[in-house]
């Protein structure tokens, strides 16, 4: 996959692309990254990128031409989604970062100042992307955000080929609480049932805990979850049964078996 960035600080990239899982994929050549200097593509002997807006205000946006003279530039035969990090941008999550990963190219722009000229984003921009309801200085850690969670979804790119598979929010649940050695840590220690070694066991008391986190931190992420008979079964077994049918039931949504 090739992520193309559009940046006026290209260095930002370096240290993260660097790094662990992202290195390796790089390396692997599962990704390659490919920086783009806004700021080469300007045609005044300043090399301005950004000027004042229009109508007045604070702060500058971002010109228009030396963004489309970029993108022109790169898009080749095999053109990329062009995405702008903007926090007025669909707001992106887990599935977002599932859809992404189906393209083969991604050229994302990175935002600084008060943004950039409207008409840019009309005429070049496939579709806007906020990584949350916060403002930052600009796009390029957004823009990191989105390279590092796509690269993880992947093909080849994670050591261990189900990790992806059963991270938070992938089945619409937060992760079941996790424990490594010692068995016992300052007099506290792992529960019983995974130390088991019994499968199913192991697999219903994580499936339980994931529900009774998911209650406590995030109860509206039920709301788009289904659960099976078996599944069921073991709330019930565990006491939740009643407070996630009370939830669903509340929201109005489905609280039928899919078994
Ligand atoms: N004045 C703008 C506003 O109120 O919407 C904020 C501009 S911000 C200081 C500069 C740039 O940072 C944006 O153009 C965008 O590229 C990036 N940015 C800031 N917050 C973001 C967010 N939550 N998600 C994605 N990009 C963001």
């Amino acid at each position: 996959m090739l992520f193309d960035i559009l940046t006026i600080f290209p260095e930002l990239f370096s240290s993260p692309l660097q790094e662990g899982i992202l290195r390796r994929a790089i390396a692997a050549e599962k990704i390659a990254v490919n920086l783009h200097n806004i700021r080469d593509y300007t045609v005044d002997k300043h090399n301005m990128t950004d000027d004042r807006p229009f109508g007045g205000g604070e702060g500058m946006v971002m010109k228009p031409e030396p963004l489309t003279a970029c993108l022109h530039d790169i898009q080749g035969r095999e053109p990329g989604r062009v995405i702008l990090l903007s926090p007025r941008g669909k707001k992106y999550n887990q599935q977002q970062a599932a859809r992404l990963a189906g393209y083969r190219r991604l050229v994302l722009v990175c935002g600084r100042y008060e943004g950039v000229d409207e008409r840019f984003a009309k005429q070049s921009v496939d579709e806007e992307i906020s990584i949350g309801d916060y403002i930052l200085t600009g796009g390029e850690l957004a823009a990191m955000i989105l390279i590092d969670s796509i690269t993880r979804l992947l093909p080849g790119v994670l050591g261990c080929s189900g990790s992806a598979e059963n991270d938070t929010f992938s089945h619409g649940l937060l992760k079941h609480p996790q424990y490594t050695r010692p068995r016992d840590f300052a007099g506290k220690t792992v529960p019983e049932e995974l130390l088991s070694g019994n499968h199913a066991d192991i697999s219903g008391y994580r499936f339980v805990e994931s529900v009774r986190v998911t209650l406590e931190r995030r109860p509206e992420l039920l709301n788009s979850v289904s659960f099976s008979r078996e599944e069921r079964r073991r709330l019930d077994q565990a006491g939740l049964l009643d407070q996630v049918n009370r939830l669903k039931k509340e929201n109005g949504s489905d609280v039928k078996n899919t078994a």
